[in-house]
């Protein structure tokens, strides 16, 4: 036996032609059919709806909710997620949250990591899904033994092909027959739209493991890139989902893109979603300030003791002092519940001594930041 069959598994032929095929349609349907016959605006619309439902049912539902338990969702959400993750053509909910369980166990782990990003773009993009690389616990669900208590996953889990031909040829066909174009609606809505829904998740894989900051930690591969959450319905924040990944959110700023955190908070005024986990501010502080701090040794020139020294006691004094500031907003906020229950009218000193608390370590941190940039500590 030649040494290239012993180290490549079989193909899985039904993948590998549902990619190519899919692929191929929409890279030369779309132009043909375009420059023959033209999309309406109404076709275009239903992409773009298309795109987006199917996309945050594999981020909110599959993602956040059922791969990592990161809130709870009301039947109904569930049951839209699971309508919208069979039109995303990713296998049933059970098994693709099987499989991200074991990527954020054995993350980078070339054996283990069922689309480990040490393997190579190709690969963790799509590679994994081509060969029987995962044979071994192709039906092996005990990683998800808590989702089997779900009835909307077990249901879509036992009709999921039903499910997957209804929604991914239906909702197409039904799309043209009320713009009255049934081509046009199978060539863009059908499979230009699940080529596109494909290749963006798979970048959260691929790319988002490649390209991007190390925010939070480098014990992973994965990246924080605002350019990647574009297209991904916000979980670009890669890097930050590693190390918090029971936080429902992904970019935690206002300003970051994440409209599937926007989508879950929503749901919560309506009742629909419930207890969201966030991480303590605390940690992700600290998580932060420990990267900024690592990437500064590694830069400062290892000879210069006074420096290093100088550096571990700054960081040290900031820790603490950022500790202080979360201790004092915890007990406020504890005493804020108790007021609010016992009726007392003010709080003000502990609004002041969480203020001062906290620029002092806004200050801190800038003069530690400020000592970081620093051009003697990379010189000496
Ligand atoms: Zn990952
Ligand atoms: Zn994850």
């Amino acid at each position: 036996m030649s040494k290239s069959s012993v180290a490549k598994p079989k193909v899985i032929w039904l993948n590998t032609l549902v990619f190519a095929i899919t692929f191929l349609v929409a890279a030369v349907g779309v132009p043909w059919y375009g420059l023959t016959q033209g999309f309406s605006a109404g076709l275009w619309f239903a992409l773009i709806g298309t795109i987006a439902f199917a996309g945050i049912s594999i981020t909110a539902g599959y993602h956040r909710l059922w791969s990592h338990r990161a809130y709870d969702a009301h039947w109904s959400l569930r049951v839209l997620f699971a309508l919208g993750g069979a039109l995303a053509v990713q296998n049933s909910a059970l098994h693709w949250s099987s499989d991200h369980r074991e990527h954020h166990k054995h993350v980078d782990d070339n054996d283990n990591d069922p689309y480990s990003a040490k393997r190579g773009f190709w690969y963790s993009h799509i590679g994994w899904m081509l060969r029987e690389y995962q044979a071994s616990r192709y039906h092996d669900y005990n990683n998800v033994k808590d989702l089997q208590n779900d009835r909307v996953v077990m249901w879509q889990h036992r009709h999921y092909l039903t499910l997957t031909l209804l929604t991914t040829i239906g909702w197409p066909v039904a799309v043209g027959l009320m713009l009255g174009d049934v081509w046009g609606a199978i060539i863009l809505v059908g499979f230009a739209r699940l080529v596109i829904n494909h290749h963006t998740t798979f970048f959260i894989n691929s790319l988002a493991h490649i390209w991007g900051k190390q925010t939070y930690t480098d014990r992973n591969t994965a990246r924080d890139n605002g350019v990647l959450a574009l297209l991904t319905f916000g979980e670009g924040y890669h890097n930050f989902h590693h190390i918090f990944s029971a936080d429902y959110r992904n970019g935690i700023r206002w300003w970051q893109f994440d409209p599937t955190k926007w989508l879950i908070r929503s749901c919560s005024w309506l009742g629909l979603t419930r207890n969201l986990k966030r991480t303590n501010g605390y940690q992700i502080e600290k998580a932060k300030l420990e990267m900024q701090f690592k990437k500064a040794k590694a830069t400062a020139a290892i000879g210069c003791e006074t420096t290093l020294q100088k550096l571990h006691d700054e960081y040290d004094a900031l820790i603490l002092r950022l500790r202080e500031y979360y201790q004092a907003r915890k007990q406020l906020l504890d005493s804020k519940t108790k007021a609010l229950a016992d009726h007392v009218p003010t709080m003000d000193d502990m609004h002041a001594k969480v203020a001062e608390l906290r620029s002092a370590f806004e200050e801190h941190k800038r003069n530690f930041k400020q000592m970081l940039r620093t051009p003697q500590l990379v010189q000496s």
